[in-house]
């Protein structure tokens, strides 16, 4: 998965770590020397598809056989839930050992949210945070997948009022994760899942704002079907903030290729552009077997890659 002409999760953290951890859906080194936007500086014609799967997605009843049926597909970037993770590190230091497959991102699982009005739940959500980023940052991840307010999250602050207290809070937790050589990443979603953040130009811009080489951000096709007029326009306004991606059919969230018509290649051809070299993940469904439709899903990304 790796392209040594690009820098590669490891060599992200190396670059961007202390001397201590970047740890869980991300990666981590010396922190002062690298940001994330010159991990990301060189153009590589030759950019490599770097295919990821949430732990869910992949076919197998225990991790090993998951994990073999990745290696087998030449799939490299597992991710994991946030919600027990802090107990299960010792589970994939183990499962990972002599495997190619790393923790690609850590999705969510936290407590509260950023937004929120009640200062009960912001604080919930920085200490839960915080507690995800550390075991991140011990399984090397390059980051934290987190969403500052669903709309079912209320009350919230209104837009101008959230920005600004989730740009305070997040300037903390970055320099929390860069502590620990991993990075917060700030996922868009859709209007039906979020009001406040739906766009990949508008995380980004939160990042630029926050200022901390441990905040980044991230695109999901799915939700950036509904709210972006380009999958190209988006990635390309995510620059070097852009830390992982999310793939899944663009109709229905199942398996790419499952919907008639789905195509990514504007999306892919975007990410070369930037350079991106980071993972390229499955969040979704299934409408058929896992152990068919996800071989034929990284088929079909791989040649759309090629057409990018
Ligand atoms: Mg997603």
């Amino acid at each position: 998965m790796e392209n040594k002409k690009l820098d590669t999760r490891r060599g992200f953290i190396r670059k961007v770590g202390i001397g201590s951890a970047f740890a869980a859906f991300g990666s981590g080194a010396v922190i002062s020397s690298c940001t994330v936007k010159e991990t990301k500086e060189k153009s590589a014609p030759d950019a490599a598809l770097n295919l990821g799967l949430q732990e869910g997605v992949v076919p197998g009843e225990s991790l090993n056989e998951k994990l073999d049926f990745m290696e087998a597909n030449g799939v490299y970037g597992l991710e994991v839930g946030g919600g027990n993770l802090p107990a299960r590190i010792t589970e994939f230091q183990n499962a990972l050992q002599n495997r190619k497959v790393k923790i690609s991102a850590i999705c969510a699982g936290f407590k509260g949210w950023l937004i929120a009005t009640d200062e009960a739940e912001r604080t919930k959500c920085m200490e839960s945070s915080k507690e995800i980023l550390q075991a991140a940052g011990a399984l090397g991840s390059y980051g934290m997948i987190l969403v500052p307010g669903f709309n079912g999250q209320q009350p919230s602050f209104p837009f101008v009022e959230a920005r600004a207290i989730l740009i305070d809070q997040l300037k903390e937790l970055g320099e929390f994760a860069l502590s620990h050589n991993t990075s917060v990443i700030l996922e868009p979603l859709n209007r039906k899942e979020a009001w406040f953040l739906r766009q990949v130009a508008d995380a980004a811009a939160i990042c630029r704002d926050v200022d901390s080489k441990g905040v980044t951000c991230m695109g999901d096709f799915w939700h950036m079907t509904w709210e972006e007029t380009d999958d190209m326009g988006a990635f390309i306004s995510g620059q070097n903030y852009l830390n992982h991606v999310h793939i899944a059919s663009r109709k229905t969230r199942n398996t790419p290729g499952e919907d008639e018509g789905d195509n990514y290649v504007n999306g892919f051809k975007a990410l070369k552009m930037i350079n991106y070299s980071h993972y390229v993940s499955f969040e979704c469904g299934s409408k058929g077997d896992k152990g068919i439709v996800v071989p034929a899903a990284l088929k079909l990304l791989r040649e759309q890659w090629d057409m990018a």
